[in-house]
């Protein structure tokens, strides 16, 4: 019976935990071995993928610690009003399954959030016992990423950082207006506050040179948080200035983007439609533009229309279609930075490109070889057999790159 009570609150509390992006989980179809046919399944509660500092991608529990809550935020389907089953692990139930599943292999770390229960200071203090309790009782090495309660004490928030590898706390909503409006427990202040806090932890936490002692170590792969797109009015061109004072004030590692998606009895005062998918993708690629590619939100925004990226095509093609008089540029002679700049060069295509012009001169068939595809490329840049003409001004030259997608027959039914 204790078995069964255990799998309908993990089957609650991993449901729960899915609209939580900033640990991004990864989606796929059906396939399980109930009835007795095949091995595995796909659709195990509760198993999300996250990549550490260091690149590699590990399988996590995701789960609340509960979804009872004493906030009303309306976007939430874990807000005090909602009409949803609830559930409560007992701390040593989320240590038992965590080290039940590492042990059998499943899994390589934990993601742990909670709603709030009782005050923040509880809350908080009932998730670092289980990150505690797993490092130093039972000598866990694998990866805790601890949702912060912002509220709570500080000690509690440097206590948190001592055992679980990344921190978050979800700054949710661009603007603090609209955290007001649709959150108002919630207090966006607050949340910066306590993002400053692991900040200056985390940069205490890196050993000096001369350090003899090394200081104790602090979320060592930093801190991230989540912003939800589409369930307020605030335009892309917001959401990136957002994320860009995020990135620069609190050293975030990264910010997830959550296309709002309605919810179950949801409050009047969200939208009815949820945000198409593209939208949430564009600004993925908007992000790692300015993480990467020494883009600012600005400078991605010059295209955008009423402050929305075109979903049409990825910002830097639109980008650059728009500022055409600063291309072709010379691949043979321009800077990194520049390069970084043309349509369809990665980062890896670039630093190749740098490579391999120390001993040749390149003509368009090797940027042909460096780069996944040329045809994108070519009009924005010069090679020593290549130069575009009149291609990088001509007036259809988006049509010409992005064709526009083929009607698709709607179904009469
Ligand atoms: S605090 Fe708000 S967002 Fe977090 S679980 Fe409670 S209702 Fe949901």
């Amino acid at each position: 019976m204790a078995q069964l009570d255990l799998r309908r609150k993990l089957s609650i509390l991993a449901d729960a935990a899915k609209y939580d992006a900033s640990c991004a989980s990864s989606g796929t179809s059906k396939r399980d071995s109930f009835g007795g046919k095949g091995v595995g399944s796909t659709e195990g509660m509760g198993i999300c993928h996250a990549y550490t500092p260091d690149g590699r991608c590990v399988s996590l529990l995701k789960v609340l610690l509960t979804n009872f809550c004493i906030y009303d935020c309306a976007y939430c389907i874990n807000r005090a009003s909602s009409n949803v089953p609830r559930a409560r692990f007992a701390v040593d139930e989320v240590v038992g399954l965590t080290l039940n599943f590492y042990k059998r292999n499943y899994i390589e770390g934990l993601f742990l959030s909670s709603g709030i229960i009782r005050s923040g200071d509880y809350t908080m203090e009932q998730l670092v016992r289980v990150a505690k309790t797993l490092r130093t009782e039972h000598d866990f090495r694998g990866y805790i990423h601890l949702k912060l309660i912002p509220e709570a004490d500080p000690k509690l928030v440097e206590e948190a950082g001592l055992y679980a590898d990344r921190l978050s706390a979800n700054i949710e909503l661009p603007r603090d207006e609209a955290l007001r409006r649709l959150a108002p427990q919630k207090d966006a202040g607050v949340i910066k506050k306590a993002m400053g806090q692991v900040r200056l932890a985390a940069e205490a936490a890196k050993p000096g040179k001369r350090d003899r002692v090394k200081p104790p170590r602090f979320a060592p792969a930093g801190q991230s948080t989540q912003l939800i797109v589409g369930a307020d009015g605030s335009p892309d061109t917001e959401i990136m200035a957002r994320s860009a004072s995020l990135y620069g004030g609190y050293g975030l590692r990264r910010v997830y983007y959550s296309a709002f998606s309605p919810i179950p009895d949801s409050s009047s005062v969200l939208p009815l439609e949820k945000p198409p998918l593209m939208r949430e993708h564009r600004l993925y690629q908007a992000d790692w533009l300015m993480r990467f590619y020494g883009f600012s939100a600005p400078e991605i925004g010059e295209a955008a229309t009423n402050g929305m990226l075109d979903l049409a095509i990825d910002p830097k093609l639109a980008w650059a279609l728009n500022r055409r008089e600063l291309f072709p540029v010379d691949v043979n002679t321009a800077p990194r930075e520049v390069l970084l700049r043309v349509p369809g060069l990665g980062v890896k295509s670039v630093d190749r490109i740098l490579s391999v012009r120390r001993w040749r001169t390149l003509r368009l068939e090797d940027v042909a070889r460096l780069c996944r595809g040329v045809d994108k490329v070519r009009p924005f840049i010069v090679a020593l057999d290549w130069t575009p003409g009149g291609l990088t001004d001509a007036v259809d030259l988006r049509a010409r790159i992005a064709p526009d997608p083929k009607p698709v027959q709607m179904s009469l039914f």
